[in-house]
């Protein structure tokens, strides 16, 4: 899974990045995070994984990762090339939800590029400067769509849909507020428009309201804005999650706990990314390792083995699947089989958060 971080100067992105980046994986296994430095890989935290790690004996365990692309250089008027915006805009397509950084701290030490604290402002010039990037992308396609479809019928539906969205585009409406048809849904898909990605907002708080955001009035706001928009809103502070990012797992459940909290920003951070993108995980455990697999839910059997190669998907015979809460009560993968509770699932099986798969396939 991919993640986009936006936001205005100043408002806590870098240091919710470093702290995701000092958080994050094993570098060394993911080599292009040194290439660029833009992009921070964190492991998804799953007890579930780390129960199978040690019922497999698995000589190495490979958790789901998310990728988060810093898009720095957004500011009013960045998509006229105002800022360093167009260059970083082209990296932000990429990713599958954008996570809006908001400041919602004062800070007199901090200066604010708009002079002043304020997130419903400060959201809309990033939200204008999306909708002007996606307009220029839209513009150009439909005058390129304009000169062709006349000579091709089958081009209308995108010709018309394309028209539709540069209508919304430059009444500063975004692109996912907009009804689409299921065909329309999957040309949507190829645009790759910014403002067609699902949204979490990240208020970035002081260190007092974290525990509880009740009476931060800034907080209250991005909670309005979201609400008519339908996205999600986490509390996050910057300041915090530098610091927990450097401990050990240990010392953070210490940290966390005198701070009266449950889990870090970043955990927060990225359940709710999962929760905000319909996200399930399957395992697949053995001697070998043990590893998480991240889908959509609603991906049947095939589709789910394809993640894992796409021979299987091609080849696919059946899957052999035990949930994860049989496992756990049984105490392990074969107790469960002689209970009876592996099935065998064929091309049709939806699959299950928690789902133990070992994939049948023809070579
Ligand atoms: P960016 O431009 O959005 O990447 O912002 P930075 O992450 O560089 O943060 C700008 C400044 O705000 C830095 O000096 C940070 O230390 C400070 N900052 C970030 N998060 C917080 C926070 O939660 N509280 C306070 N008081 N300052 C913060």
């Amino acid at each position: 899974m991919k993640l986009g971080i936006v936001g205005l100067p100043n408002v806590g992105k870098s240091t919710l990045f470093n702290a995701i980046t000092s958080a994050g994986a094993e570098s060394a296994n993911y080599p292009f995070c040194t290439i660029e430095p833009n992009i921070g890989v964190v492991e998804v935290p799953d007890k579930r994984l780390e129960f199978l790690t040690k019922m497999s004996n698995s000589g190495k365990t490979v958790p789901a990762v998310i990728e988060f692309f810093d898009i720095a250089g957004l500011v009013k008027g960045a998509s006229k090339g105002e800022g360093l915006g167009n260059k970083f805009l082209s990296h932000i397509r990429e990713v599958e939800a954008v996570v809006h950084v908001v400041r919602c701290f004062d800070d007199e030490n901090v200066i604010h590029v708009e002079s002043t604290v304020d997130p419903k402002r400060d959201i809309e010039i990033i939200e204008l400067e999306l909708v002007l990037a996606d307009l220029e992308v839209m513009s150009k396609r439909l005058e390129r769509l304009s000169k062709v479809v006349k000579n091709d019928k089958s081009l209308l539906p995108e010709f018309e849909l394309v028209q539709r969205i540069v209508q919304a585009l430059e009444n500063e409406q975004q692109a996912r507020f907009l009804e689409y048809t299921d065909e329309e849904e999957k040309l949507l898909k190829t645009f790759n428009l910014i403002t067609a990605k699902p949204v979490l907002y990240a208020a970035n708080v002081d260190e007092k309201y974290l525990e509880d955001p009740t009476g931060n009035a800034y907080v209250d706001e991005v909670k309005k804005h979201a609400a008519q928009d339908n996205s999600e809103v986490i509390t996050v502070c910057g300041k915090i999650e530098e610091e927990i990012s450097v401990l050990d797992d240990e010392e953070k459940k210490e940290f966390l706990q005198e701070m009266g909290l449950n889990e870090s920003g970043l955990d927060k951070l990225i359940r709710t990314s999962y929760h905000l993108l319909g996200l399930i995980s399957f395992f697949t455990t053995g001697p070998m390792e043990s590893k998480a697999w991240t889908i959509i839910k609603g991906t049947k059997a095939p589709q789910a083995a394809g993640k894992i190669h796409s021979d299987i998907e091609r080849g696919f015979i059946r899957a052999e699947v035990t949930s994860y809460k049989d496992v756990v009560e049984c105490g392990s993968m074969l107790a469960a089989k002689e209970k009876g509770l592996m099935r065998l699932e064929g091309k049709e099986y939806v699959m299950e958060d928690g789902d133990i798969v070992l994939f049948r396939f023809n070579v």
